[in-house]
């Protein structure tokens, strides 16, 4: 059996849900596991923000008009009056359930409650406009099996019991909900936002299924900024540390914790494109092809901080002191560059920025740029290889480099540079590592 995911921006509209509904039935008996319809998750998080702060006016006329805008999908979406009104009894009764909280006392748990519907809302629709198309469909409430624990972390056996249990009754397809899940207080919790996609992969890496599919409106993990670069193209294969490597450096699609499961069960992810299903994607497993150099991403707003000291000189235990520093401000170092008399290093966090620098003063010269931009070129940059290096070096020939952090993995070169010359990098690595 395969997970397909499919993230809100595949189920937009009517139409899109048409589009969706035409790819599972293509695919045969699998798992769907459901987004919210783009903007809604959003609009729920503005729907609670107006009833915490008692703007119960703010909060009806949002929930009437969401409300509003679910209706004109029902109205699109099914050419039955049966399913019509099937779906709108549905929708009706959520849309009652989110105004009856403009008359109770409003918290957190109200909070996740209004937070799940979104997912609840597109996977029933979904449900019933395949029923419409004949498909015998199955929808698994995931609040039935998607427990996490008092850690936050997914309860795999329960999980892997509860699905295997559900999954024994026939069905041409099983539909689930993405992001929702129950905690170890049997409260309605959520994965945090974009959730869904690590649903797919912990319910794939559950059951051990044969492939987890991320379907979303891009064609695969690009070799490079798409916003930025012409002429980028999606990577076909990636192993999964290149991959977490190039989604923490801001290749959106898919983060990098959420393929974690996937990894350890050895399921493959493909990331696939609803706009165009006969791409191949990008397909993420546990191998690795020897001897490329696969893609380029960047993370704006980057602080580098040098701390430079003769004492450091010979001295044992200084890093450790220096470390300790950021520790205290639970502020997390990104790169990190050692001479015999400084070390420089970067942080993204810089809420204790000013602390930080007066605490580490101690131990010598503090100097900080501010608006860095981490670079990072991922593929086999296995030390042993040659050449790999000095092709990335060369295209850096007019650009000033602040910092380069090389071996830590196998998997990646990052570069520091100026915020101000992230385009001209980006591009200019573009073309000599994948254009020539
Ligand atoms: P979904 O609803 O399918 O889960 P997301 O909301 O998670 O989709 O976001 C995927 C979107 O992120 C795509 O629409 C894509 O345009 C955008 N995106 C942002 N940054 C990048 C990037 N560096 N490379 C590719 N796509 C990106
Ligand atoms: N609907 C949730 C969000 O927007 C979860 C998801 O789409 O992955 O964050
Ligand atoms: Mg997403």
């Amino acid at each position: 059996m395969k997970i397909l995911k499919f993230g809100g921006t595949s189920v937009g509209n009517a139409q899109r849900f048409k589009g969706v509904a035409g790819i599972i039935g293509k695919a045969g008996k699998n798992l769907v596991v459901l987004s919210a319809m783009s903007g809604t998750t959003n609009t729920l998080a503005e729907i609670a923000g107006y009833l915490y702060n008692r703007n119960l006016e703010g909060a009806r006329d949002t929930i009437a008009a969401l409300e509003k805008k679910y209706l004109n999908v029902i109205n699109d979406l099914y050419a039955k009056e049966a399913s019509k009104e099937k779906a709108r009894a549905y929708v009706q009764a959520i849309f009652r359930e989110l105004v009856s909280y403009t008359k109770e006392l409003f918290g957190d748990v109200q909070e996740r409650l209004v937070l799940a519907q979104g997912e609840l809302l597109s996977s029933y629709l979904l449900a019933t406009y395949l029923e419409e198309q004949g498909v015998n469909v199955k929808l698994l409430p995931a609040l039935s099996f998607m427990r996490i624990d008092a850690q936050g972390e997914p309860d795999m056996d329960f999980i892997r019991l509860s699905l295997t249990k559900l999954l024994e009754e026939e069905a041409d397809v099983y539909l689930t909900q993405g992001y929702i899940c129950v905690n170890a207080r049997e409260e309605v919790d959520n994965l945090k936002r974009g959730g869904s996609d690590y649903t797919a992969c912990i319910v794939g890496a559950a059951i051990g299924a044969e492939e987890i599919q991320i379907w979303t409106d891009i064609d695969g993990m690009h070799n490079n900024d798409p916003r930025m670069v012409e002429n980028t193209s999606a990577v076909r294969h990636l192993h999964f540390d290149e991959a977490a490597e190039l989604a923490y450096f801001g290749a959106k699609i898919l983060h990098p914790t959420c393929i974690t499961p996937a990894r350890y069960a050895n399921v493959p992810v493909r990331l696939l494109n609803t706009m165009e299903p006969e791409a191949p994607g990008t397909l993420i497993d546990n191998n690795q092809d020897s001897g490329s150099i696969k893609a380029v991403a960047a993370k704006d707003n980057i602080v580098a901080i040098k701390i430079k000291s003769s004492r450091m000189l010979m001295a044992h235990g200084f890093l450790r002191r220096v470390f300790e520093i950021f520790e205290s401000y639970r502020t997390s170092i990104d790169m990190i560059c050692t001479s015999e008399v400084g070390v420089s290093l970067t942080i993204d966090d810089t809420r204790y920025l000013s602390e930080i620098v007066h605490d580490l003063k101690k131990y010598g010269t503090v100097t900080v740029d501010l608006d860095m931009c981490i670079i990072c070129v991922v593929g086999d940059m296995c030390w042993t290889n040659c050449g790999y290096e000095s092709r990335v070096m060369s295209a850096l020939k007019d650009i000033p480099v602040r910092m380069v952090s090389y071996g830590g993995s196998n998997y990646n070169i990052s570069i520091l540079v100026r915020e101000e010359d992230k385009a001209a990098t980006l591009r200019s690595l573009s073309q000599k590592l994948f254009g020539e």
